[in-house]
Protein backbone atom coordinates (compact mmCIF):
# COMPACT_ATOMS: atom_id res chain seq x y z
CA UNK A 1 0.00 0.00 0.00
CA UNK A 2 1.35 3.51 -0.95
CA UNK A 3 2.51 5.50 2.06
CA UNK A 4 1.49 8.95 2.71
CA UNK A 5 3.84 10.90 3.80
CA UNK A 6 2.18 13.45 6.60
CA UNK A 7 3.86 17.00 6.93
CA UNK A 8 1.92 17.74 9.07
CA UNK A 9 2.60 15.34 11.65
CA UNK A 10 6.25 15.51 11.14
CA UNK A 11 6.20 18.99 11.49
CA UNK A 12 3.87 19.04 15.02
CA UNK A 13 6.68 16.83 16.28
CA UNK A 14 9.59 18.78 15.23
CA UNK A 15 7.79 22.09 16.73
CA UNK A 16 7.60 20.31 19.74
CA UNK A 17 11.33 18.96 19.97
CA UNK A 18 11.97 22.80 18.92
CA UNK A 19 9.92 24.45 21.75
CA UNK A 20 11.52 22.10 24.43
CA UNK A 21 14.95 23.19 22.77
CA UNK A 22 14.38 26.37 23.33
CA UNK A 23 12.97 26.11 26.78
CA UNK A 24 16.05 24.31 27.82
CA UNK A 25 17.99 26.67 26.31
CA UNK A 26 17.01 29.69 27.78
CA UNK A 27 16.89 27.42 31.53
CA UNK A 28 20.44 27.22 30.80
CA UNK A 29 20.64 31.14 30.58
CA UNK A 30 20.73 31.31 27.01
CA UNK A 31 18.49 34.90 25.52
CA UNK A 32 15.44 34.16 23.97
CA UNK A 33 15.52 33.43 20.10
CA UNK A 34 13.81 36.34 18.05
CA UNK A 35 12.88 36.56 14.60
CA UNK A 36 11.96 39.66 12.66
CA UNK A 37 10.43 39.09 9.52
CA UNK A 38 10.56 42.25 7.11
CA UNK A 39 7.21 42.75 4.93
CA UNK A 40 6.83 45.16 1.87
CA UNK A 41 3.43 46.17 1.16
CA UNK A 42 0.40 44.38 0.82
CA UNK A 43 0.82 41.44 -1.18
CA UNK A 44 -2.09 38.81 0.66
CA UNK A 45 -0.23 35.83 0.53
CA UNK A 46 2.62 37.51 1.57
CA UNK A 47 0.66 38.53 4.78
CA UNK A 48 -1.20 35.26 5.58
CA UNK A 49 2.63 33.80 5.42
CA UNK A 50 4.11 36.29 8.02
CA UNK A 51 1.38 35.88 10.05
CA UNK A 52 1.85 32.02 10.14
CA UNK A 53 5.55 32.26 10.73
CA UNK A 54 4.60 34.73 13.71
CA UNK A 55 2.30 32.57 15.37
CA UNK A 56 5.03 29.47 14.23
CA UNK A 57 7.44 31.42 16.25
CA UNK A 58 5.44 32.60 19.36
CA UNK A 59 3.83 28.80 19.72
CA UNK A 60 7.83 27.41 20.69
CA UNK A 61 8.28 30.12 22.89
CA UNK A 62 10.28 32.50 20.12
CA UNK A 63 10.68 36.18 20.05
CA UNK A 64 8.89 37.76 16.79
CA UNK A 65 8.37 41.14 15.51
CA UNK A 66 7.04 41.64 12.25
CA UNK A 67 7.89 45.18 10.69
CA UNK A 68 5.48 46.58 7.89
CA UNK A 69 6.65 48.77 5.28
CA UNK A 70 4.85 50.60 2.65
CA UNK A 71 5.32 49.34 -0.84
CA UNK A 72 6.63 52.42 -1.84
CA UNK A 73 9.27 51.83 1.02
CA UNK A 74 13.28 52.47 -1.20
CA UNK A 75 15.82 49.79 -1.68
CA UNK A 76 18.08 52.47 0.47
CA UNK A 77 15.98 52.40 3.18
CA UNK A 78 15.45 48.62 3.33
CA UNK A 79 19.22 48.28 3.66
CA UNK A 80 19.22 50.81 6.79
CA UNK A 81 16.92 48.85 8.29
CA UNK A 82 18.92 45.60 7.53
CA UNK A 83 21.85 47.77 8.86
CA UNK A 84 19.72 48.14 12.04
CA UNK A 85 18.20 44.68 12.14
CA UNK A 86 21.81 43.35 12.03
CA UNK A 87 23.71 45.25 14.25
CA UNK A 88 20.52 44.44 17.31
CA UNK A 89 21.85 41.34 19.89
CA UNK A 90 18.40 40.69 19.98
CA UNK A 91 17.40 39.25 16.91
CA UNK A 92 18.79 36.31 15.68
CA UNK A 93 16.97 35.54 12.53
CA UNK A 94 15.94 38.27 9.77
CA UNK A 95 13.73 37.44 6.98
CA UNK A 96 13.05 39.52 4.38
CA UNK A 97 9.43 37.87 2.73
CA UNK A 98 9.45 38.12 -1.18
CA UNK A 99 8.20 38.64 -3.43
CA UNK A 100 9.53 42.44 -2.60
CA UNK A 101 8.02 44.98 -5.41
CA UNK A 102 9.30 45.55 -8.62
CA UNK A 103 11.19 48.75 -7.82
CA UNK A 104 13.39 47.06 -5.26
CA UNK A 105 17.01 45.71 -6.05
CA UNK A 106 15.71 42.22 -4.12
CA UNK A 107 19.13 40.87 -4.54
CA UNK A 108 20.87 43.80 -2.79
CA UNK A 109 18.49 43.44 -0.19
CA UNK A 110 19.18 39.97 0.53
CA UNK A 111 22.46 40.06 -0.07
CA UNK A 112 22.34 42.58 2.94
CA UNK A 113 21.46 40.46 5.85
CA UNK A 114 23.95 39.26 7.92
CA UNK A 115 25.19 35.59 7.66
CA UNK A 116 24.81 34.35 11.15
CA UNK A 117 21.28 35.82 11.03
CA UNK A 118 20.01 34.62 7.45
CA UNK A 119 17.59 31.93 8.67
CA UNK A 120 15.92 31.35 4.73
CA UNK A 121 19.90 30.55 3.81
CA UNK A 122 19.89 32.71 0.88
CA UNK A 123 23.16 34.92 1.44
CA UNK A 124 25.83 33.43 -0.91
CA UNK A 125 27.92 32.78 2.09
CA UNK A 126 25.78 30.10 3.04
CA UNK A 127 24.64 28.45 -0.09
CA UNK A 128 28.65 28.54 -0.93
CA UNK A 129 29.12 26.69 2.43
CA UNK A 130 25.97 24.38 1.85
CA UNK A 131 27.60 23.44 -1.78
CA UNK A 132 30.59 22.70 -0.09
CA UNK A 133 29.25 20.12 2.37
CA UNK A 134 29.38 22.22 5.43
CA UNK A 135 26.15 24.23 6.01
CA UNK A 136 26.04 26.78 8.27
CA UNK A 137 22.01 26.91 7.53
CA UNK A 138 19.95 24.32 5.81
CA UNK A 139 17.45 26.65 3.48
CA UNK A 140 14.03 25.97 4.64
CA UNK A 141 12.00 24.04 2.18
CA UNK A 142 14.78 21.38 1.21
CA UNK A 143 15.14 20.98 5.03
CA UNK A 144 11.43 19.89 5.43
CA UNK A 145 12.51 17.77 2.34
CA UNK A 146 15.40 15.96 4.49
CA UNK A 147 13.27 15.77 7.85
CA UNK A 148 10.72 13.99 5.98
CA UNK A 149 12.58 11.42 4.22
CA UNK A 150 14.87 10.76 7.41
CA UNK A 151 11.57 10.34 9.77
CA UNK A 152 10.12 7.49 7.30
CA UNK A 153 12.94 6.16 7.24
CA UNK A 154 13.74 6.50 3.34
CA UNK A 155 17.30 6.68 2.25
CA UNK A 156 18.81 7.89 -1.11
CA UNK A 157 22.38 6.39 -0.82
CA UNK A 158 23.35 5.28 -4.06
CA UNK A 159 19.69 5.63 -5.76
CA UNK A 160 18.72 8.19 -8.46
CA UNK A 161 16.97 11.72 -7.19
CA UNK A 162 15.23 12.99 -9.96
CA UNK A 163 14.78 17.02 -9.27
CA UNK A 164 12.34 18.62 -11.30
CA UNK A 165 12.86 22.93 -10.63
CA UNK A 166 16.09 24.57 -10.48
CA UNK A 167 15.21 27.47 -8.39
CA UNK A 168 17.50 29.01 -5.51
CA UNK A 169 15.02 28.46 -2.74
CA UNK A 170 14.02 24.19 -3.84
CA UNK A 171 15.84 22.55 -6.32
CA UNK A 172 19.16 23.34 -6.47
CA UNK A 173 20.18 23.78 -2.53
CA UNK A 174 17.64 20.33 -2.33
CA UNK A 175 19.87 18.05 -5.58
CA UNK A 176 23.34 20.15 -3.71
CA UNK A 177 22.54 18.21 -0.04
CA UNK A 178 21.64 15.49 -1.58
CA UNK A 179 24.89 14.33 -3.29
CA UNK A 180 26.69 15.51 -0.58
CA UNK A 181 28.34 12.68 0.94
CA UNK A 182 26.64 13.54 4.54
CA UNK A 183 25.24 16.53 5.73
CA UNK A 184 24.10 15.59 9.33
CA UNK A 185 21.59 12.89 8.55
CA UNK A 186 24.09 10.28 7.91
CA UNK A 187 25.49 8.58 4.82
CA UNK A 188 22.42 6.61 3.63
CA UNK A 189 20.13 9.95 3.34
CA UNK A 190 23.32 11.64 0.99
CA UNK A 191 25.59 10.07 -2.03
CA UNK A 192 22.51 9.73 -4.21
CA UNK A 193 23.07 9.75 -7.94
CA UNK A 194 21.02 13.36 -8.72
CA UNK A 195 19.76 14.77 -11.59
CA UNK A 196 18.21 18.06 -12.23
CA UNK A 197 15.38 19.31 -14.69
CA UNK A 198 13.60 22.11 -15.41
CA UNK A 199 11.63 24.13 -18.30
CA UNK A 200 14.28 23.12 -20.94
CA UNK A 201 14.93 19.91 -20.21
CA UNK A 202 13.90 17.28 -23.09
CA UNK A 203 11.75 14.16 -22.44
CA UNK A 204 10.85 14.94 -18.85
CA UNK A 205 8.77 12.06 -18.14
CA UNK A 206 11.42 9.38 -19.52
CA UNK A 207 13.88 10.95 -17.17
CA UNK A 208 11.34 11.14 -14.13
CA UNK A 209 10.73 7.17 -14.91
CA UNK A 210 14.22 6.79 -13.62
CA UNK A 211 13.57 8.15 -10.30
CA UNK A 212 13.61 5.84 -7.65
CA UNK A 213 12.88 9.30 -5.05
CA UNK A 214 10.97 12.01 -7.59
CA UNK A 215 11.08 15.63 -6.19
CA UNK A 216 8.86 18.05 -7.97
CA UNK A 217 9.55 22.10 -7.36
CA UNK A 218 7.93 23.57 -10.56
CA UNK A 219 4.52 25.82 -9.70
CA UNK A 220 2.53 23.43 -12.28
CA UNK A 221 -1.01 22.03 -11.31
CA UNK A 222 -0.30 18.82 -11.36
CA UNK A 223 2.39 18.55 -14.14
CA UNK A 224 3.52 15.09 -13.13
CA UNK A 225 0.97 12.27 -13.85
CA UNK A 226 0.84 8.37 -13.19
CA UNK A 227 2.92 7.64 -16.39
CA UNK A 228 5.99 9.74 -15.35
CA UNK A 229 6.93 7.43 -12.14
CA UNK A 230 8.59 4.47 -11.71
CA UNK A 231 5.87 2.02 -9.39
CA UNK A 232 6.82 2.21 -5.97
CA UNK A 233 9.28 5.45 -6.55
CA UNK A 234 9.20 8.00 -3.27
CA UNK A 235 7.58 11.04 -4.25
CA UNK A 236 7.95 14.65 -2.88
CA UNK A 237 5.23 17.23 -4.20
CA UNK A 238 6.75 20.79 -3.07
CA UNK A 239 4.57 22.80 -5.45
CA UNK A 240 1.93 24.90 -4.15
CA UNK A 241 -0.93 25.83 -6.86
CA UNK A 242 -4.46 27.34 -6.85
CA UNK A 243 -6.89 25.57 -8.47
CA UNK A 244 -10.14 27.78 -8.19
CA UNK A 245 -10.88 26.80 -3.92
CA UNK A 246 -7.84 23.99 -4.11
CA UNK A 247 -4.75 23.78 -3.34
CA UNK A 248 -2.84 21.08 -5.64
CA UNK A 249 0.78 20.17 -6.06
CA UNK A 250 2.53 19.94 -8.69
CA UNK A 251 1.83 15.98 -8.94
CA UNK A 252 -1.81 14.50 -9.78
CA UNK A 253 -1.84 13.02 -6.66
CA UNK A 254 -4.86 10.85 -7.22
CA UNK A 255 -3.58 9.06 -9.92
CA UNK A 256 0.04 8.80 -8.40
CA UNK A 257 -0.37 7.34 -5.28
CA UNK A 258 -1.91 4.48 -6.99
CA UNK A 259 2.04 3.67 -8.50
CA UNK A 260 4.38 5.87 -6.26
CA UNK A 261 5.36 3.87 -2.89
CA UNK A 262 5.36 6.85 -0.63
CA UNK A 263 3.98 10.27 -1.59
CA UNK A 264 3.57 13.26 0.23
CA UNK A 265 -0.14 15.49 -0.11
CA UNK A 266 -0.90 18.83 -1.22
CA UNK A 267 -1.99 20.39 1.45
CA UNK A 268 -0.20 18.82 4.47
CA UNK A 269 2.97 17.86 2.91
CA UNK A 270 6.11 19.72 2.55
CA UNK A 271 4.24 23.12 3.37
CA UNK A 272 4.40 22.83 7.02
CA UNK A 273 7.41 21.84 7.13
CA UNK A 274 8.77 24.64 5.83
CA UNK A 275 7.80 26.54 8.77
CA UNK A 276 9.35 24.28 11.05
CA UNK A 277 12.61 24.18 10.13
CA UNK A 278 12.31 28.37 10.22
CA UNK A 279 12.08 27.94 13.63
CA UNK A 280 15.05 25.11 13.35
CA UNK A 281 17.36 27.92 12.37
CA UNK A 282 16.07 30.55 14.50
CA UNK A 283 17.42 28.61 17.51
CA UNK A 284 20.21 28.05 15.38
CA UNK A 285 21.37 31.30 14.58
CA UNK A 286 20.64 32.27 18.41
CA UNK A 287 22.74 29.98 19.17
CA UNK A 288 25.12 30.86 16.75
CA UNK A 289 25.00 34.51 17.89
CA UNK A 290 25.87 33.91 22.08
CA UNK A 291 29.49 33.86 22.80
CA UNK A 292 29.40 31.03 24.82
CA UNK A 293 28.44 28.82 22.22
CA UNK A 294 31.86 28.13 19.42
CA UNK A 295 30.90 29.21 15.25
CA UNK A 296 30.40 26.14 13.51
CA UNK A 297 27.44 24.03 12.15
CA UNK A 298 24.17 24.70 13.32
CA UNK A 299 22.48 22.00 11.70
P1 LIG B 1 10.36 28.71 -9.46
O1 LIG B 1 9.23 29.28 -10.23
O2 LIG B 1 11.43 29.59 -8.93
O3 LIG B 1 11.06 27.58 -10.34
C1 LIG B 1 10.31 26.65 -11.05
C2 LIG B 1 11.25 25.73 -11.77
O4 LIG B 1 10.48 24.79 -12.51
C3 LIG B 1 12.18 26.41 -12.75
O5 LIG B 1 13.50 26.03 -12.46
C4 LIG B 1 11.75 25.91 -14.13
O6 LIG B 1 12.87 25.66 -14.98
C5 LIG B 1 11.06 24.60 -13.79
N1 LIG B 1 10.00 24.29 -14.74
C6 LIG B 1 9.00 25.09 -15.13
N2 LIG B 1 8.20 24.45 -16.01
C7 LIG B 1 8.73 23.21 -16.16
C8 LIG B 1 8.37 22.08 -16.94
N3 LIG B 1 7.29 22.08 -17.73
N4 LIG B 1 9.14 20.99 -16.85
C9 LIG B 1 10.23 20.96 -16.05
N5 LIG B 1 10.60 22.00 -15.28
C10 LIG B 1 9.86 23.11 -15.36
O7 LIG B 1 9.68 27.84 -8.31
P2 LIG B 1 10.03 27.50 -6.78
O8 LIG B 1 10.20 28.74 -6.02
O9 LIG B 1 11.07 26.43 -6.68
O10 LIG B 1 8.62 26.85 -6.40
C11 LIG B 1 8.14 25.69 -7.06
C12 LIG B 1 6.80 25.33 -6.46
O11 LIG B 1 7.00 25.02 -5.09
C13 LIG B 1 5.76 26.46 -6.47
O12 LIG B 1 4.49 25.88 -6.62
C14 LIG B 1 5.88 27.07 -5.09
O13 LIG B 1 4.68 27.68 -4.67
C15 LIG B 1 6.18 25.85 -4.28
N6 LIG B 1 6.91 26.11 -3.04
C16 LIG B 1 6.44 25.52 -1.94
C17 LIG B 1 7.11 25.68 -0.74
C18 LIG B 1 6.58 24.98 0.46
O14 LIG B 1 6.80 25.43 1.57
N7 LIG B 1 5.91 23.86 0.28
C19 LIG B 1 8.25 26.48 -0.66
C20 LIG B 1 8.75 27.06 -1.85
C21 LIG B 1 8.07 26.85 -3.04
Amino acid sequence: MTQILDGKTTAESIRSEIAAQVSHWQQAGGPQPALVAVLVGDDPASQVYVRNKERACKSVGMGSQVIRLPGTTTTQELLELLLHLNADPQVHGILVQLPLPAHVDSQRVLDSVSVLKDVDAFAPENVGLLVQGRPRFLPCTPHGIMQILARHHHTVSGKHVVVVGRSDIVGKPIANMLVQKDIGFGPELANATVTICHSRSLDLPSITRSADVLIAAVGQAELVRADMVKPGAVVIDVGINRDGDRLVGDVDFESVRNVAGAITPVPGGIGPLTIAMLLHNTLAACKLQDANVPLKSAV
